[in-house]
């Protein structure tokens, strides 16, 4: 296990908000992040996301379809802003976003810790998929037009640094788009209740960014045209899952579109998109 200082803005000082085993979420007390501290090493994750995906062929297609409506809105979200062009997914899982921004006409490539993830995507549909994390990775600057990363910076030991990355490898005008849970709210929900649940998903979440948080960490690395939306919702196959999914996030769509964008319910996935500066 490390101990850490907020990757964010390094600051020391935090505070003890959850406690599950060996693993407690913290929030830093000078910028208001909320990550996981202390952690497991790099490596000790890095193996443990090797049977992180789920398996099988039902697991796997049932995985997609829960997926479907979110990497739907996604690709719209980015068709809305720019043409088709060259696409980098981050954590592509088993590719069925890539699968589905090739399908729109877009040139695709995608990057994956899990071996089993990057296999499937590349056997089932030929895509291009390297199975490694993003710090190995040597892509020429502005080599992209669109780099997306969905459920993928929540397990980011680094996320401005990835930031930083991404804002060099996209061309001017380029976008990110990130998807990521935002669970503060509903846990402390729960935990108000006293009701015992395990939505920080540890050891695996090592942060729990809010839109506030995401728009800071966008900016610090030179992001514009910060948008953050609820960007759809997943239902788990599990029939408690499924409702909770459904009524929140159908209630998380009705009042963002009411209050014209205004309300982002707290408690649900959000998708932000943002872009690189075009000189
Ligand atoms: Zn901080």
């Amino acid at each position: 296990m490390e101990w850490l200082a907020c990757s964010l803005c390094s600051s020391k000082e935090q505070k003890k908000l959850h406690q599950e085993g060996d693993y407690c979420m913290v929030r830093c007390l000078r910028c208001g992040f909320i990550y996981q501290n202390p952690r497991p090493s790099q490596q000790e994750l890095l193996q443990a996301y090797q049977i992180y995906l789920p398996e099988g062929d039902e697991a796997i297609e049932g995985w997609g379809t829960m997926m479907e409506p979110v990497f739907q809105k996604g690709a719209n979200l980015i068709e809305r802003s720019l043409p088709s062009g060259k696409l980098l997914d981050v954590g592509t899982g088993y590719g069925f976003f890539l699968a589905l921004m090739q399908s729109r006409g877009w040139e695709v490539m995608g990057l994956e810790v899990s071996s089993t993830g990057a296999d499937y995507g590349r056997k089932r549909w030929g895509l291009s998929i390297l199975n490694q994390p993003w710090e190995e990775t040597s892509f020429h600057n502005e080599e992209f037009d669109v780099v997306t990363a969905f459920y993928v910076v929540e397990h980011l030991p680094d996320p401005l640094a990835f930031f930083s990355e991404v804002h060099r490898i996209l061309r001017p005008g380029g976008m990110i788009l990130v998807r990521y849970p935002h669970t503060t709210p509903i846990k402390n929900i729960l935990s108000l209740m006293r009701i015992k649940n395990d939505l920080y998903h540890l050891p695996f979440h090592l942060s729990d960014f809010s839109p506030r948080i995401m728009r800071w960490a966008l900016e610090k690395k030179g992001f514009t045209g910060i948008k953050t939306v609820i960007g759809g919702f997943t239902t788990p196959s599990n029939l408690s899952g499924k409702w909770a999914g459904f009524i929140f996030g159908n209630l998380a769509e009705t009042l963002y579109r009411l209050s014209r964008g205004r309300i982002l319910l707290p408690g649900v996935s959000k998708t932000t998109i943002a872009r690189k500066v075009t000189p």
